[in-house]
């Protein structure tokens, strides 16, 4: 098979491809081969992102020997859309140690093959549902216009109209569309000071955080209001509490109990789903109580030095992760965990042991595939150092489906195989 050619940057941003050398990958901090059955053409809705502070990586395709590219040459990496895991990260090293980190984004190794950009990544789910490019122009927006108008005194509404046109949300443009997965952010704290919380970061942080949490507290009239909304246009439509402009929203859990009960005395249409970090395990299950359909707990690892390296947690820890999941899926919610990965970390023997044992013993439905947003350099400088053999992230996904029978493994979230009872 075909390799592809090193794809690099120039200083102004400009992308090129190598006329002979071939790209690297990078998992963890090893520098690696790609082979040529590991591409896949870039997908729709991937976006390009040039690497300042770095020096690209080759290789010399007649010796096989690794070269850095000389001059004012940086690495590309690519940002993938939902639906894809990656399976290495680019080709690079930092030029120096004091290189400022890059902002939070998955970044993906990238090759240039037949006159296309290729990327090392798997086709884990159906990219169409979240295709940013399957939403025409101008329709958000007329959108917004009119369920402003509609509801001009919900504050929630205003505020996902910023997250839809502003960030680019797509959950906050389904919330206006009314089509699939809707967003219901209801919290400004958390349990938790993840090191790449994407909603919030210390003021020393090296990079901002890419959204700012909500700075008011929605109340029950306007959450109901936003999710009858959106159940009465799309029957089988997810409403979910756990939003990235947000913290925890189990800090909130009397309200969600109160906006769960008043749903379901007026509908059994549409999903309720919470994207929790799972930690405030009593909370968590007065909210299953309550009605609530699917839970999605937010993960990095199962080792307990690792998971509070990452998470910071306040007052938890995974023990507490493991009794919420237990307690839903006994209860029969329809569970997963979006699994924060990372090539070099998540795919480590003991990592993946861990793992399976904790979905055995949780009863977990769905694993979401999660390509980690962050600086390969920050973030393993901030975990507990790696040991064990490295499985590659295509055999970790083969292994949890082979270790855990009835395990679905995907991207995002799905309306369960059937509704709980
Ligand atoms: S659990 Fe979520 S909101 Fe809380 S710190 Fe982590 S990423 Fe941020």
């Amino acid at each position: 098979m075909k390799q592809p050619k090193l794809v690099y940057a120039n200083a102004r941003g400009e992308v090129m491809n190598h006329h002979r050398y071939l790209p690297t990958g990078r998992t963890g901090a090893y520098l690696t081969d790609i082979e040529p059955a590991e591409w896949i053409p870039l997908p729709k809705g991937a976006t390009l992102a040039w690497l300042p502070g770095t020096r690209v990586i080759g290789v010399r395709p007649d010796t096989g020997e690794m070269v850095q590219l000389e001059g004012d040459t940086y690495a590309v990496g690519a940002l993938l859309p939902q639906g894809f895991t990656r399976l290495y990260l680019p080709g690079y090293v930092k030029r120096s140690r004091d290189a400022e980190p890059l902002p939070l984004f998955g970044y993906t190794a990238v090759g240039w093959l037949d006159g296309e950009f290729v990327v090392a990544a798997d086709a884990t789910d159906n990219p169409d549902l979240w295709d940013p490019s399957a939403i025409a122009d101008g329709e958000v927006e007329a959108a917004v216009e009119r369920i402003l108008a509609e509801h001009p005194e919900n504050r929630l509404y205003a505020h996902l109209s910023h997250c839809a046109l502003g960030y680019g949300c797509l959950t906050a443009k389904n919330t206006f569309l009314g089509r699939l997965e809707g967003a219901l952010p209801i919290s400004s704290t958390c349990n938790a000071a993840c090191v790449g919380c994407i909603s919030e970061q210390p003021d020393d942080a090296p990079f901002p955080s890419p959204q700012v949490r909500l700075n008011f507290r929605p109340t029950v009239d306007e959450l109901v209001d936003v999710m009858m909304t959106h159940i009465r246009r799309n029957p089988q439509g997810i409403v979910s509490f756990g939003q990235g402009c947000e913290g925890e929203p189990a800090t909130r859990w009397p309200d969600i109990v109160q906006s769960i009960r008043r749903v379901r005395e007026q509908t059994s249409d549409g999903y309720i789903n919470i994207n929790t970090n799972g930690g405030l395990t009593r909370p968590l299950q007065a909210i299953v109580d309550a009605g609530l359909d699917l839970m999605r707990v937010s993960i990095i690892s199962a080792l307990p030095d690792h998971y509070n390296a990452y998470y910071k947690p306040r007052g938890y820890g995974v023990e507490n992760v493991a009794a919420t999941l237990r307690y839903a899926a006994e209860q029969g919610v329809y569970t997963s965990i979006n699994y924060l990965v990372f090539p070099g970390v998540t795919d480590r023997e003991e990592e993946v042991e861990a793992m399976v044992e904790f979905l055995r013993d949780t009863g977990v439905r769905l694993v979401q595939m999660r390509n980690l947003n962050i600086d390969p350099e920050y973030y393993m400088e901030r975990i507990p150092a790696q040991r064990g053999e490295l499985l590659g992230m295509k055999q970790v996904m083969d292994i949890f489906r082979s270790e855990c029978p009835g395990l679905d493994v995907g991207s995002y979230t799905h309306v369960p195989p059937v509704r709980r009872k």
